[in-house]
């Protein structure tokens, strides 16, 4: 047999290499279904405040996300859907703080799940 997640479940094997693929999967479940909660990193919404207040598109439920924007920042993924709702990429709105608040974000799962990259093999 192949020591692998494999081993793990089907062998029942609990030697390192199978463990540590157990490990590894179980870390990229919970990645995927967001299991524990982290504060996202924010970065500041001014640049898409801006172009709502430009495109006069505010109002309403609107107004109250836009203060909240202005007040608390925006997470990258909430950037993204807006942007891409609104026909942009992201950093077309934000530029490099996009990346940025993205790298922050991916560094703060893997300090809580490691590495994950290796759990699909
Ligand atoms: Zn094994």
């Amino acid at each position: 047999m192949n020591h692998s997640l494999r081993g793990y479940k089907t062998y029942k094997c609990r030697c390192d290499i199978c463990v540590a693929a157990y490990v590894r999967a179980k870390a990229a479940e919970n990645y995927k279904n967001r299991r524990t909660p982290i504060n996202h990193v924010l970065i500041s919404a001014e640049p898409l405040v801006r172009m709502f207040v430009d495109i006069r598109l505010s109002g309403g439920n609107m107004n109250k996300k836009i203060q909240r924007w202005r007040q608390e920042g925006i997470s990258v993924y909430e950037a993204d859907e807006v942007c891409m709702k609104m026909g942009y990429h992201p950093f077309e709105v934000f530029g490099p703080a996009y990346f940025e608040g993205l790298e922050q974000e991916e560094a703060e799962y893997q300090a809580l799940y490691g590495e994950f990259e290796e759990a699909n093999a």
